[in-house]
């Protein structure tokens, strides 16, 4: 199998790519990868395994029409992961967040379709269902997005759907919640929490500290990608979370004792603009019809990120001295 892989540069991309050439699928066995990525400031050559034969990488945009016309034609599936990823920056300027989201995923729809791509899988996010204060958002929840970033999100993934509808196109929505691993730009919350922490630096914790996120670990994330672009039915949307709901006061204590700091380290700042309070997806259905269950505990999978953190700090001393972070 032959497939493009979009935002393969970044963290959750890069963490798919790996994984495939790892031979982690075996539904994914013998493939070879293209991936597509601008190397915007969360991209990075340094997340993939470069000398891997059956790796191509192409540095470009998708929102270039030519370079996806002449690229996508060969490749069997498309996981599109490139995106403007994160919220704070959404709410600083929504116009990259449009161009890239909502533009770029309509020309990379428009190119599959015209060059017979198979099965397209459109990675999207919890937050497009706005805030939930109790129970959970099955998929047939009404989108309900509050931040730039999610609204540019719910854009994409309705204009994925509709490309299914309107064309017959064969697409898979993936919409899963919070994502931590190595490799994650040291902008997000655990990466920069941990980095800061390493450094004895303080961190900075919105508001009340209550919010509450599903925290899933990007290898079980990938691992939903896989089974919803092997298995999923076309047309349909498929939840992936980690099943482990805690308030953002809950993470930090828990990454300050991993990192051997005290509550003194924590500064309270000013709350996001329009912060959602509760992000609670409803896995059922990939459980069910897909065989998904998260594999990756929260403390396990904090412990390893830390350690990571801790043990690359070539990989992300680079990125916060250029300041993106
Ligand atoms: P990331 O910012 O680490 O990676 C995004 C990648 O896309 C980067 O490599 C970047 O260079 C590339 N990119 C950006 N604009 C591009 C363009 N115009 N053309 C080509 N490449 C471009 O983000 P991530 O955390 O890996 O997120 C990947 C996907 O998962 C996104 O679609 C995001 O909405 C979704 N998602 C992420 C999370 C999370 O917790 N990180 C949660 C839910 C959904």
């Amino acid at each position: 199998m032959q497939i493009l892989v979009t935002g393969g540069a970044g963290f959750i991309g890069s963490a798919y790519v790996r994984a495939v050439l790892n031979g982690d699928y075996a539904g994914a066995a013998g493939s070879s990868v293209t991936v597509l990525d601008s190397l915007s400031y969360s991209g990075n050559r340094a997340n993939l395994p470069l000398t891997d034969t059956r790796l191509r990488f192409v540095h470009g945009d998708i929102t270039d029409s030519g370079l996806l016309r002449d690229l996508l034609p060969g490749h069997d599936a498309i996981v599109h992961f490139a995106a403007e990823s994160h919220v704070d920056r959404s709410i600083e300027g929504a116009l990259p967040f449009v161009t890239t989201n909502v533009l770029g995923t309509q020309l990379l729809l428009d190119a599959a379709r015209d060059a017979g791509v198979g099965r397209f899988v459109h990675v999207s996010t919890d937050e497009v269902y706005g805030s939930i204060a109790e129970g959970s958002w099955t998929e047939t929840w009404p989108l309900s997005p509050n931040s730039p970033y999610a609204a540019s999100k719910a854009g994409s993934d309705l204009l994925a759907l509709a490309a299914h509808r309107t064309h017959g196109m064969d697409v898979v929505v993936t919409r899963c919640s919070n994502n931590y691993g190595p490799h994650q730009f040291p902008e997000k919350l655990i990466p920069l929490f941990v980095t800061n922490l390493l450094d004895g630096e303080p961190v900075p914790l919105y508001g009340d500290g209550g919010n509450i996120r599903d925290w899933l670990h990007v290898a079980d994330h990938c691992r939903g990608i896989q089974l919803a672009l092997e298995k999923g039915r076309p047309g349909e949307v498929y939840h992936i979370g980690g099943g482990t709901e805690l308030t953002n006061h809950d993470l930090t204590g828990r990454l300050l004792e991993a990192c051997g700091a005290d509550w003194d380290m924590v500064v309270p700042v000013a709350d996001r603009k329009g912060h959602d309070r509760r992000y609670s997806l409803d896995i059922t259905k990939i459980s069910e019809e897909l065989g998904y269950a998260p594999r990756i505990g929260l403390a396990d999978g904090l412990a390893s990120t830390v350690a990571w953190y801790r043990d690359h700090r070539d990989w992300w001393e680079p990125l916060k001295a250029r300041g993106g972070a």
